[in-house]
């Protein structure tokens, strides 16, 4: 804030013993003019969160996968965190799973978190501290510890007070980015809650889909089966009519034939007004001047509307 006129501050860093404050936009001041420094508040404790579960997830990696994981870079920004990490091989589900519920259990632990200014020779003796070779440390290194048996680190960042305060940790992905380095996105704290929000919309929009999947398949069951009796009328029938045997054309003499079973042939006849369409219809039978026509195939039909078996008909 600067004359009541408030600028971003997009960077930060040291110039001598100066802190050189990088603005969005060009602010008209001289050297010596006052300015007041405001913190972005929830911007920053967002930040914070990220960062300590980036310092745990560095630990849970060398836990999970072996102590050769060195950070091979990281961002921490106030919705996410990269990680960057010497491996040679993916990182399997059931490990990613391992690191995370790690990660996890640190934050439930509610482990208060220390940040103490010690002399560099004291600092490098600390068990398993880590520590980045190719950064310059100057006599006294900052060390923040979540645990002093968990993750110790040389580190100038801003972290959470206690791990509880991170929230939930989850990572998104695991994927290459060179040769030997892997990288790991997540995110922890309140983009979570955008994270959790975002899955739960999608999951009502899946139900929706399925529900109208299913709508779908009954209708294309029913369209099925409408089809399939259509074929039957249309195929099947014609094609039991035309494998019928002709007794007339095979045998001319049965135009005489004695209807032996005389007695059913009222049921018989009965049965094709009320179970035949046109279609259907095979010509079962037709009581000429003479005698009976017999469509063979008929009888199958006919057994299923009157019980009458194949054979009820004999002919001489
Ligand atoms: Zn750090």
């Amino acid at each position: 804030m600067y004359k009541r006129q408030s600028y971003n501050v997009v960077d930060v860093h040291k110039s001598g013993d100066a802190i050189v404050h990088v603005t969005e936009t060009a602010v008209d001041a001289k050297v010596g003019d006052v300015a007041l420094a405001k913190l972005d508040v929830p911007r920053r404790r967002d930040v914070e969160r990220e960062h300590s579960a980036t310092h745990l997830l560095h630990e849970a990696l060398r836990r999970v996968l072996g102590t050769h994981v060195q950070q091979a870079g990281s961002l921490v920004a106030p919705d996410r965190l990269r990680f960057d990490f010497a491996h040679f091989e993916r990182v399997r589900p059931d490990e990613l799973q391992a690191i995370e519920d790690l990660v996890n259990e640190k934050i439930f632990q509610s482990i208060p978190v220390h940040t103490e200014e010690i002399a560099i020779e004291k600092a490098r003796t600390i068990p398993n501290v880590k520590m980045f070779f190719g950064d310059k440390y100057g006599d006294k290194v900052r060390v923040v510890s979540i645990d002093e048996a968990f993750s110790v680190e040389f580190c100038g960042g801003t972290h959470v007070r206690n791990s509880s305060e991170i929230g939930l940790f989850k990572i998104l992905s695991e994927s290459s980015v060179a040769s030997g380095v892997r990288r790991i996105e997540a995110i922890a704290g309140r983009s979570l809650r955008g994270y959790l929000s975002d899955l739960q919309t999608q999951h009502h929009a899946g139900h929706d889909q399925i529900a109208l999947r299913d709508e779908r398949i009954r209708l294309l069951e029913k369209e099925l089966a409408s089809l399939r009796t259509g074929e039957l009328k249309k195929d099947v029938i014609p094609g039991i009519v035309a494998g019928a045997r002709d007794l007339d054309a095979e045998a001319p003499g049965v135009r005489r034939a004695e209807f032996v079973a005389a007695d059913l042939l009222p049921t018989a006849a009965g049965e094709r007004g009320e179970g035949f369409d046109g279609e259907a219809g095979v010509g079962v039978f037709e009581v000429g001047a003479g005698g009976v026509f017999f469509v063979v195939g008929a009888a199958v039909a006919m057994a299923d509307h009157g019980g009458i078996d194949g054979g009820w008909l004999v002919l001489r």
